[in-house]
């Protein structure tokens, strides 16, 4: 996995170029001299970069494999696409995603009151908006105004109870009118078949939303009594996130087309469009044995434009236009976090860190000799020798006959020998080496919260890319684990076997080290939690000018201590002042320090929870060592 499976995972978006990963993209620049960048301008900690470019070619790949599979079945109907607020809100991604969607037509999707704001902002008039999830009268009354607005609007109802509610703030809003104003009606169909994997519980007859056949009898009959009928337009499902098969959308297609063309049979002139959800899948994995999907996105358009057109055909009804919600495809690509490495703990097993004796304790002496001497001829026999050596060595501490530099000893060339023995013996591939490996694991301190930045590794267990942004023409011999900076055992990536992770051993008292973790542009950051109080990354937007340069634009840096304090609605005042009283009050500072400390407090609390550099700790380590 030299190219940490940039070839499986990465969709021709970043090559490596000697030794650093590059954006393949104008003047291809690498994330480390972009990183590199940021950080000059005072910004360290975790940097979570966005990159437009790759929304737009995510945006128009959709809409021209969508295009070519019309244009290849003769298909009638349009393609529209929404992108589902839910998947990312934050606004540097909103505004690039508006600004590169220019010329296409996209709209937003919203869940809930405040995306149906984002939603009616930022969309461009006549470019759609739907609104799916539950809704009260209040939200029913939004996409109202929405509609009066100018806004090519669709609710969908996802329940009697709602269609109940859009007809009375119907009435409400129309009574006086001549001509009155409402928006489009979708209707949310409530499917036999369901998704697969970790997220399918969208699809399916005990899934959360949507209308069964006799509900949707039902809202016929209301809608045409009602005198809406002629704003039922769309019917719509969504069969869950990341679908890794194509077989369930199949399915999914024939069902919701026939539902289609009954209800138009039925008398529902009006209704043209058949909303697809969203769900298309992205290939999260480094490996080939586990990549996560099984179809092209021209696969996908040709099912979908080839059923919808077969259903239409055989119930001699109008072809529908298609839309799609597919967030997750748009967005997963667009962002890069970028954090460094803070420390590497097996680096205490260094060679210079052993503490020789006059005279040590016979089988230390046999471990020195062992280290010094093993070879490929050997390299088995003294592995075994050294471990069991280390038995019972440690033995012997517990009964008080070593001390505590002969056990510092023991671990330390122990754990060389390991390392030499498998180097040596690499070609054989046995598994007690591949045992022996997973021991002697690196574990590598990085600056981020797994929790906030990748909560979906956390909470489904969902793997993300990830690569070093340097030394990429050096083989990476050490199998990593990643820790992050909170105080939290999940907090931790860690080495798998069967799917090793390995990463370089680097000196970090003399260079720095950085992670890229990719795909992350997707649900991870407004699903990210606060644990421990680390907080939205510091972010930026890198654009790149005609002339094929990039520029880094719209920097936000991570929130402060006193803001991230405020959020949880803690008194700053109070807190401000009770630092401050403190340290006036202290009886065991003088005067001078305790201005002294006051301008560090106060400097401090400006900055955000990340750690801030590696040389702290580098010397820090230094000084215990020494
Ligand atoms: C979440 C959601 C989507 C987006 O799904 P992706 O898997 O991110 O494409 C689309 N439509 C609805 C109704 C959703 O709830």
């Amino acid at each position: 996995m030299k190219n940490f499976g940039l070839n499986i995972w990465g969709d021709d978006n970043f090559i490596i170029d000697g030794d650093t990963v590059n954006i393949n993209y104008a003047s291809k620049p690498s994330l480390l001299s972009i990183t590199e960048e940021i950080r000059e301008k005072g910004y360290k900690g975790p940097l979570l970069l966005r990159f437009p470019h790759l929304i737009e070619k995510q945006i128009s790949t959709l809409f021209n494999t969508f295009a070519k599979a019309k244009k290849e079945f003769g298909y009638q109907g349009n393609f529209h696409a929404v992108f589902p607020l839910k998947v990312n809100q934050y606004p540097n991604f909103i505004n690039a995603l508006m600004e590169v969607s220019e010329g296409y037509d996209y709209g937003l999707e919203a869940g809930s009151k405040a995306e149906l704001i984002i939603a009616m902002t930022k969309t461009p008039l006549g470019a759609p908006i739907t609104v799916n999830g539950f809704k009260d009268k209040e939200m029913i009354a939004l996409c109202f105004i929405a509609a009066k607005m100018g806004h090519n609007i669709t609710v969908t109802i996802e329940g009697i109870g709602e269609l109940k509610t859009i007809i009375q703030v119907h009435e409400e809003f129309n009574q006086q009118s001549a001509s009155p104003i409402a928006p489009k009606i979708g209707v949310r169909i409530r499917l036999h078949s369901s998704g697969i994997g970790i997220w399918a519980k969208s699809g399916g007859y005990s899934s959360k939303f949507g209308l069964t056949s006799t509900e949707l009898l039902e809202a016929y009959e209301m809608l045409k009594e009602h005198t809406l009928l002629e704003n039922l337009w769309m019917v719509h499902f969504h069969i869950g996130s990341q679908m890794g098969d194509i077989a369930p959308l199949k399915k999914a297609l024939r069902e919701a087309g026939n539902i289609y063309a009954e209800l138009k049979r039925r008398g529902a002139t009006a209704l043209s469009a058949i909303n697809i959800g969203g769900g298309l899948a992205v290939e999260y994995s480094q490996h080939t044995a586990t990549q996560e999907r099984n179809y092209s996105l021209n696969e996908f358009a040709n099912d979908v434009v080839y059923l919808m057109q077969e259903i239409a055909k055989s119930k001699k009804v109008d072809e529908p236009d298609i839309f799609t919600e597919s967030g997750r495809y748009i967005a997963a690509a667009h962002s890069v976090l970028v954090a460094p490495v803070l420390e590497l703990f097996s680096q205490e097993y260094n060679e210079k860190c052993l503490r020789p004796k006059e005279k040590n304790p016979p089988l230390i002496q046999e471990l020195f000799d062992l280290f010094n001497t093993i070879k490929r001829t050997n390299a088995r026999e003294y592995l075994h020798d050294a471990l069991d050596h280390m038995e019972s060595l440690l033995t012997l501490f517990d009964l008080g006959y070593i001390d505590l530099e002969d056990r510092s000893n023991t671990e330390i060339l122990v754990n060389l020998i390991i390392k030499k023995a498998i180097f040596l013996l690499r070609n054989e591939g046995s598994d007690e080496l591949k045992k022996l490996q997973d021991r002697i694991q690196e574990r590598y301190l990085v600056n981020f919260s797994a929790f906030q930045s990748l909560p979906d590794f956390w909470g489904l267990g969902q793997h993300f890319p990830i690569m070093p942004l340097s030394h990429l023409s050096d083989k990476p011999t050490n199998p990593a684990s990643i820790w992050d900076i909170t105080c939290d055992s999940d907090g931790e990536i860690g080495f798998d076997r069967n799917l090793p992770l390995y990463l370089h051993d680097i000196d970090l008292s003399k260079e720095e080290y950085f992670l890229g973790f990719f795909l992350t542009g997707a649900y991870q950051e407004v699903l990210g939690m606060k644990h421990n109080l680390f907080t939205h990354p510091t972010e930026a937007v890198i654009t790149f000018d005609g002339k094929g340069n990039h520029h880094i634009e719209h920097l936000i840096e991570a929130q402060n201590l006193m803001d991230v304090l405020d959020d949880l609605d803690y008194d700053t005042g109070i807190i401000d002042k009770a630092l401050k009283y403190r340290i006036e009050e202290s009886t065991l500072i003088t005067p001078d320090e305790k201005r002294e400390l006051l301008g560090k407090i106060y400097l401090y609390l400006s900055e955000n929870s990340y750690l801030k550099t590696i040389q702290a700790i580098s010397e820090s380590t230094q000084g215990e060592n020494a």
